[in-house]
């Protein structure tokens, strides 16, 4: 069975969040653990994420895949953003422990001036710092468009992240972001078995963990990073379709962050499932 979900909001709390998504048809979602622009994370309400683990269960979802706060910058150059995120990450992870098994994804951020080299560098320190706080969470390198300055443009780059990372690499993985990839010149509409390989060969299928799903508003190579709703961008839906069901990909979790309320996210899952 596909396992699909979305983006959702968790402002009125974890039981909440997994009754909307399966009202949607959804059996995964994503969500920020706090704001996402940073700031405090809400205190914790253990019985509302007993309630959620035993909601997750009750319905049959598979992995969810919550993300990091996205204004972090895991390769700031000043130690003080660093130390910030790696301090807010821990915090999510501690939190997470609430509803252990599932995926933490986070952007390898952006090395500004610092040359891509040293951005890696400073991300596998990164998670040398946070991996030994993952417990049972497995921490995502989202793959990222390249806009700017950001790392983890390229697959070499996510492998160059990892290969650095000395700490214990057990709870580390990918996830893929349909987007991000084609607006970093991937061609998944002509040559998603190439790209699919490329993966495999250059990072290991084995660590691919979760895919963001989603159309874009530019060409392939543009480098921008804007979502598009299923089908309405350059990728398309016969090509998105093609990665859901690709033999390769088709058992790992899908979460749409395409520009949608709750009834345009009902519709596109629904398009999958069919
Ligand atoms: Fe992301
Ligand atoms: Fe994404
Ligand atoms: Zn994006």
């Amino acid at each position: 069975m596909l396992t699909i979900g979305c983006h959702l909001s968790i402002s009125k709390g974890y039981a909440a969040i997994v009754r909307e998504a399966h009202s949607i048809d959804a059996n995964t979602f994503a969500f920020f653990t706090r704001n996402p622009r940073g700031g405090d994370m809400k205190p914790l309400d253990a019985g509302d994420m007993e309630s959620c683990r035993n909601l997750i269960a009750e319905y049959g979802f598979g992995t969810l895949v919550a993300h990091a706060p996205y204004t972090l910058n895991p390769c700031a150059a000043k130690d003080g953003l660093r130390e910030y995120a790696m301090r807010t990450m821990i915090e999510d992870l501690q939190r997470l422990e609430h509803i252990p098994g599932n995926c933490y994804n986070f952007h390898p951020g952006s090395h500004v001036s610092q040359g891509a080299e040293k951005g890696i560098e400073l991300t596998a320190d990164f998670l040398d710092h946070v991996l030994p706080h993952a417990g049972h969470t497995r921490v995502l390198i989202e793959t990222m468009s390249g806009k700017g300055s950001e790392i983890g443009r390229t697959f070499r780059e996510v492998a160059d992240i990892m290969d650095a990372v000395k700490a214990d690499k057990s709870m580390l993985g990918v996830c893929l972001d349909t987007c991000h990839i084609w607006d970093g010149g991937y061609d998944i509409v002509n040559q998603l078995d190439d790209v699919i390989d490329e993966f495999d060969r250059i990072i290991g299928l084995q660590h691919l963990y979760a895919i963001h799903l989603n159309d874009s508003m530019n060409p392939i190579g543009a480098h921008k990073d804007r979502h598009q709703k299923i089908g309405q961008g350059c990728i398309g839906f016969e090509a998105l379709k093609r990665v859901v069901t690709h033999p390769k990909l088709c058992h790992l979790p899908f979460i749409l962050e395409t520009p949608n309320e709750i009834e345009g996210y009902r519709d596109e899952i629904a398009m999958f499932r069919r």
